[in-house]
């Protein structure tokens, strides 16, 4: 893992820092050099990297020193994501567009001064349209939230109190199976700033990068009080004085700041006559960006603001404030008698429409300049406040006789003492400490300071590059993702699934997305029990049988390709399979017709003999027979096998997907020219970016099997073939089923035979596919539901605490996920009645009611051999999605003029939903449509909770009663 200093390296501005890891590369912060910076190493256009290669940028906060290079990062071939807070993406949604106006303004300047001397024309560094064209790439966040970036790094956002959104970035990396964070400190601000919160802080690093801006400094003014007095102080001297007070401020940031604390002086009375001085905001940024100031209110504001804001409006509504949006209005400020506060941006001078008024009110000896920002070497603030005696403004040499001052208190940044304070807080000491973001000679004096606090130091140089070593200061683990907020089921994903690995005592990895967006994920105890190597969800698991479906959406894709023909016989491809003539490769995939299954028919024949001759128990016996069935076997012995074996083509007994998808595997590779691997890499893994998964790779993975009390490790199934041998991450197993429903891998036509029920080793049921290895002791699933474009991966390498008394291992899991996302996704309202049909009865049966019902209602088994039995009785499903629920059996007889529903079930993971009620409402309805003019339904005396539902929907009692059964009625 590597980190290179791209900007901001010994000087204040630029700030770009890239992380290099196993995963990709990601910038921190793609910022505009500014004043002197822009002369140096780079440039001011130059990146440091080929901007196509980076994956994703994370940014800290909006100031352009942090986003400005971001269009032409864009420009040059950047298209992944840009992550950050809203406000921060709301602010730069201003900003960009802005600093681009300014470029092609630039450009347009120096045009005109070429055109007239016969010089080339220049480019501006980027336009608008890039602006524009960066915007899109921002995904926003909420603080505190672990966002994934990338696969193998996840990233949280924290309040550090410098600007609107801005944040101090943990990043969490994963490289050769252990993870290392790193903080980027971004901008950090102070305690009590006005309208923002006070800087967070962060518990533990390995690596920090911090800002030093006043590493060297103590602020004078540190309270909030101090500040407003000094503000008053020099706003007081300046109406005396009689002339304007512009202040120079970024747009952004602070000139909220200083509407805020003119309101708050007004409010209290501080400065006499103030409320009669008109107040200009002299920039359309710092318009705009007042607007999304008030919009953020709610998520980002301090109590003081909240406070203000629920007493007398918005903080920034000063009576006397005047706001000049066109350059026409802002020249005629110009023209303003007395005395006007002028803010006006840039901060520093070195553009934008503070130039024309320092122009109009330096040589003015009753102006006065304020200083409120950090003024960067090179610019004319910075001369100014260095006291030059003229300065060169459009062409002009301008005297300076306006009163220059400054107040420091208004910093975003925090001072030495406060810098000390964020990085003690930290908590475990980091392995290194990189300080940026501030002037050589402060960071070389806040240096000693930092390593006065036991912290090893480095000051990097532009383009300096340091390996950062992983691993030796103990276990940082990649914390789960923040399952997504709002009242969306989505939410309780998460939970439940973590709830269900507990539960199992899973031992392996667990991912679970919905679309594009990760849902949860965990990954448990370690995945390599000699080298106690931790679980992630990059992990590479024995995929196991799940490799079949990898085959089939290979074969699938060539066929659409015209490459593989799905319908003609195999003989072409596969001449030596002798049945290959009476076998197609989409009866193979449908499962219509199989191979036998060479394990099945001859080895496990010979394995038993073998364990029957030698007396092995029980252990030497699984030994044998898993290095037997998971060692590798050449195609030509599995030939040998079936060769001597008839095509099954019964599919209720075909048994023999293994050696089907073995011949599959064949045919794959030789309709594509190349290897089985090559194939399944370059038609399926690498175009959706499954970058974990292979034929050719390694499992990282040890499996323990138990037998009894004993516990053996055995090594990874080994076969390398179109029925099981591949590979797979828990994370890359969900994108292929992600894949799968979105309709990336596969177009319609060939998706629909995917999916098609008992196809391609996926099986289905009611709408959801589930895939298992197949192996108890590497139990991986694939759950996806089409309903729900849910896709979810299980990978494990131990058996599971927990078995179902009827279905063990992965199956049962992924019954249970889904249950679970089920439970969380059903909804009352489309609850429907079925007639039983050979699609639902086997649902139908598995259904039950909580034990203490269980007296009150039949099982279904009983239910549906009444119905069969006897006449008018029509036995219903009540499904809900297609999802089984629940039973209802009603008793239509036309002739005696009687309808009654003599049965309604609902199942024990489907109760109190609702289900209930909607399913009683359909059945009379039902009724109703058949003829009935009532409803009857008997019930058990005691079943008070029953009698209440139906008592609810208009039932009541007749007064007849048989066999303990009271019966109740409703007109319909
Ligand atoms: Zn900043």
């Amino acid at each position: 893992m590597k980190l290179k200093f791209c900007g901001a390296a010994r000087c204040v501005t630029g700030s770009c820092h890239m992380l290099c890891y196993d995963g990709g590369k990601v910038l921190i912060d793609c910022g505009m050099r500014q004043g002197a910076d822009e002369k140096g190493e780079l440039g001011a256009s130059d990146f440091a990297f080929d901007p196509k290669e980076i994956d994703a940028v994370l940014l800290t906060h909006a100031h352009i020193d942090h986003s400005g290079l971001l269009p032409l990062l864009v420009k040059r071939g950047f298209d992944g994501k840009i992550i950050t807070t809203k406000a921060t993406a709301e602010l730069s949604g201003i900003m960009l567009p802005d600093s681009a106006k300014i470029q092609e303004q630039d450009a347009e300047y120096q045009n005109r001064k070429n055109l007239r001397a016969g010089k080339p024309m220049v480019e501006p560094m980027y336009t608008s349209a890039d602006a524009q064209k960066t915007l899109e790439y921002f995904q926003p966040v909420s603080y505190g939230d672990i966002v994934e970036v990338w696969p193998g790094l996840r990233a949280r956002f924290n309040d550090i109190g410098h600007l609107l959104g801005s944040a101090a970035i943990e990043l969490w990396a994963e490289e050769k199976g252990t993870t290392t964070k790193l903080v980027f400190s971004g901008d950090i601000g102070r305690d009590e700033r006005p309208i923002l919160r006070d800087p967070s802080s962060i518990d533990g690093a390995d690596y920090v990068v911090m800002e030093g801006t006043y590493g060297d400094r103590e602020h004078d003014a540190t309270t909030e009080e101090d500040k407003e007095k000094q503000l008053a102080d020099v706003l007081k001297e300046g109406i005396a004085r009689g002339g304007n007070i512009v202040i120079p401020s970024f747009a952004v940031g602070r000139t909220q700041e200083l509407l805020y604390t003119i309101k708050r002086l007004m409010m209290k009375n501080a400065v006499p006559g103030l409320e009669k001085i008109p107040v200009f905001v002299d920039s359309p940024l710092g318009i705009n960006a007042t607007k999304i100031y008030e919009r953020c209110a709610r998520e980002y504001y301090d109590e003081e603001a909240l406070e203000m804001l629920k007493m007398s409006g918005s903080p920034f509504d000063l009576p006397n404030l005047r706001v000049a949006e066109t350059g026409e209005e802002s020249k005629l400020i110009n023209f303003q008698p007395g005395c006007n506060i002028i803010i006006s941006s840039s901060g520093m001078c070195d553009a934008g429409r503070i130039r024309h008024h320092l122009k109009h009110n330096l040589y003015r000896p009753d102006s006065t300049i304020l200083f409120v920002g950090y003024q960067a070497n090179g610019t004319l603030g910075r001369i100014l406040l260095d006291g030059a005696k003229s300065v060169k403004l459009f062409g002009e040499q301008i005297q300076v006789n306006a009163a220059i001052r400054r107040i420091e208190g208004f910093s975003g940044h925090a001072g030495r003492s406060e810098l000390l304070q964020w990085i003690r807080e930290i908590g475990s000491a980091p392995k290194c400490v990189f300080l940026v973001h501030g002037e050589s000679e402060t960071l070389d004096k806040f240096a000693v300071d930092v390593r006065a606090l036991g912290l090893d130091v480095e000051i990097p140089d532009l383009l300096d590059e340091f390996e950062l070593s992983y691993g030796a200061s103990g276990v940082v683990r990649m914390p789960a993702l923040t399952p997504k907020k709002e009242e969306e089921p989505d939410l309780f994903i998460g939970r439940r699934l973590n709830m269900i690995a507990k539960q199992w005592g899973i031992n392996g990895a667990l991912y679970c997305m919905r679309g594009e967006e990760p849902l949860y994920d965990t990954a448990i105890g370690v995945a390599d029990a000699n080298k106690q190597n931790l679980n992630g969800i990059h992990t590479r698991f024995a995929a196991g049988e799940i490799t079949m479906a990898f085959t089939a959406a290979a074969a699938l894709i060539l066929d659409a390709q015209g490459k593989l023909n799905m319908d003609a016989s195999l003989d072409k491809l596969v001449p030596e399979y002798v049945h290959a003539a009476e076998i197609t490769a989409k009866e193979l995939l449908l499962g219509q017709k199989t191979v036998p299954d060479y394990a099945d028919y001859d080895m496990s024949f010979k394995l038993y003999q073998q364990a029957h001759k030698e007396k092995l128990g029980a252990m030497e016996t699984f030994k044998l027979t898993w290095n037997a069935l998971n060692g590798a076997i050449s195609d030509e012995d599995v030939l040998n096998i079936v060769n001597k074996l008839d095509v099954v083509d019964d599919p209720e007994n075909s048994a023999g997907r293994r050696s089907s998808y073995r011949i599959l595997g064949m045919a794959v590779a030789r309709a594509y020219g190349k290897s089985l691997a090559d194939a399944l890499n370059e038609l399926v893994f690498a175009p959706i970016g499954m970058k974990d998964t292979g034929l050719d790779k390694a499992a990282e993975v040890t499996y323990t099997a138990k037998m009894g009390d004993e516990s053996i490790v055995v090594g990874a199934p080994k076969l390398c073939a179109g029925e099981a041998g591949g590979v797979v991450s828990a994370y890359d197993l969900a994108h292929f089923g992600t894949a799968l429903l979105e309709g990336k891998l596969l177009d319609e036509e060939h998706t629909d035979i995917m999916l098609a029920p008992n196809a391609c080793g996926l099986r289905t049921l009611n709408g959801w596919y589930y895939a298992d290895s197949g192996i108890e002791q590497a139990q991986s699933a694939l759950y996806i539901n089409a309903q729900y474009g849910v896709s979810a991966a299980m990978l494990a390498n131990a058996p599971s605490a927990k078995e179902d008394a009827d279905e063990t291992g992965a199956k049962s899991f992924v019954q249970r996920m889904r249950y679970e996302m089920d439970d969380v996704y059903l909804k009352a309202e489309d609850v429907q009645l079925e007639r039983i049909n050979d699609a639902n009865v086997y649902s139908v049966l598995k259904l039950a009611v909580n034990e203490d019902q269980q007296e009150f209602v039949a099982g279904n088994d009983i239910s549906l051999a009444e119905a069969a039995a006897l006449e008018n009785a029509l036995p219903y499903a009540v499904t809900q999605n297609g999802v089984a629920v629940g039973f209802a059996l009603l008793n239509a007889d036309k002739d005696r003029g009687v309808y009654e529903i003599w049965r309604l079930m609902i199942d024990k993971r489907f109760q109190h939903k609702g289900f209930g009620t909607a399913a009683m409402k359909l059945a009379m309805a039902e009724l109703k449509r058949m003829g009935a003019e009532k409803a009857q339904i008997s019930v058990e005396i005691g079943n008070e909770a029953a009698i209440a539902m139906y008592q609810k929907l208009g039932f009541s009692f007749t007064g007849r009663m048989e066999y303990g059964e009271a019966y109740m009625e409703c007109e319909l």
